[in-house]
């Protein structure tokens, strides 16, 4: 088979890789509750903005509730190819949990997708057994390839028991980002980046993300534009704007020059949505689940 082939094959049926997919679902499996870092854009009440999405989980589930939701869900949806972790917290700093959930669908459903979304501090370390389970689609959400933005946009990260703060902190998330998505690739596993755009912080510093992201060989780049929420550390720091839509839709553009594979159809979902994926210019501030996870 072809590598143009293999990933055809990887994507025909996972609608967030591919927009035309759109006639498939995926399953979000809250298993995840803690997290390594503290984003400055987040607030844990709500949810993991891994994937920008300040939502709720309604209730995080053990791996076996989890895979009892796959089975009760995929049995009325018989369009749900894809079975993904993002949440609420990072899916790799509850490994155990995320290794278990995903161990337990590969064994129901062997043709799933599994999806794995994460921050990457604790990518490089977890690489075997994603492999081993035949995950072939992560997201590493990187805000910032220079340590100091990024020092910007997190409080603080905890790796090996230590915790590390400011430019220290910076310089090892960008590390353990880029050393995880590298190793990824080689193990031919699809990788999607995405960037939380946030404005006055890493807005203007998105295209150069792009061009090392396009170097490296990742699939496809999906910028995010944050939400602001309250409770968060940016809220309190008076940073609350959205960013521009022109601004982005510029960004975009302009990283689609780069020759960059760009995702337009994000539907920012909660760590439990269930269903197909709907753009975010149709949601209309709906969430796009179609049940909850009770
Ligand atoms: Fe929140 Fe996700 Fe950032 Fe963790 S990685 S702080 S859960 S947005
Ligand atoms: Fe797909 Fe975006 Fe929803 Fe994740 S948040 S499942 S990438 S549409």
């Amino acid at each position: 088979m072809t590598v143009t082939t293999k990933i055809e094959k990887l994507i025909r049926k996972h609608p967030c890789y591919n927009k035309n997919a759109k006639d498939y679902g995926r399953i979000h499996l809250p298993v995840a509750p803690k997290c390594n870092v503290l984003c400055n854009f987040c607030n844990r009440k709500y949810d993991c903005s891994n994937e920008s999405r300040p939502g709720v989980t309604s209730q995080v589930l053990t791996p076996k509730e989890a895979a009892l939701k796959t089975i009760f869900y995929r049995e009325k949806l018989p369009y749900l190819t894809v079975a993904g972790i993002a949440g609420p917290g990072d899916p790799l700093a509850n490994a155990e949990k995320t290794r278990q959930t995903f161990n337990l669908i590969r064994k129901i459903y062997p043709d799933m997708h599994l999806c794995l979304s994460t921050n990457g501090l604790s990518l490089p370390e977890n690489i075997d057994w994603i492999e081993k389970l035949g995950i072939k689609h992560v997201t590493v959400t990187v805000n910032g390839i220079d340590p100091a933005i990024v020092e910007n946009i997190y409080s603080f990260a905890v790796k090996d028991g230590k915790v590390y703060k400011n430019r220290e902190m910076a310089e090892l998330i960008i590390e353990n980002q880029i050393k995880g998505i590298r190793k990824l690739l080689s193990r031919n596993i699809l990788v999607k980046v995405n960037t939380v755009m946030i404005p006055g912080i890493n807005d203007n510093h998105i295209i150069e993300i792009g061009k090392f992201m396009k170097e490296l060989g990742i699939y496809i780049y999906n910028v995010i534009p944050m939400i602001p929420v309250e409770g968060t550390v940016f809220w309190k720091k008076g940073i609350k704007k959205t960013p521009q839509k022109e601004k982005l839709k510029k960004i975009k553009n302009e990283l689609e020059k780069l020759g960059l594979k760009i995702m337009n159809h994000c539907g920012r979902c909660r760590a439990d949505a269930v269903g197909r994926v709907r753009g975010e210019q149709k949601r209309k501030n709906k969430f796009i689940t179609v049940a909850s996870s009770n």
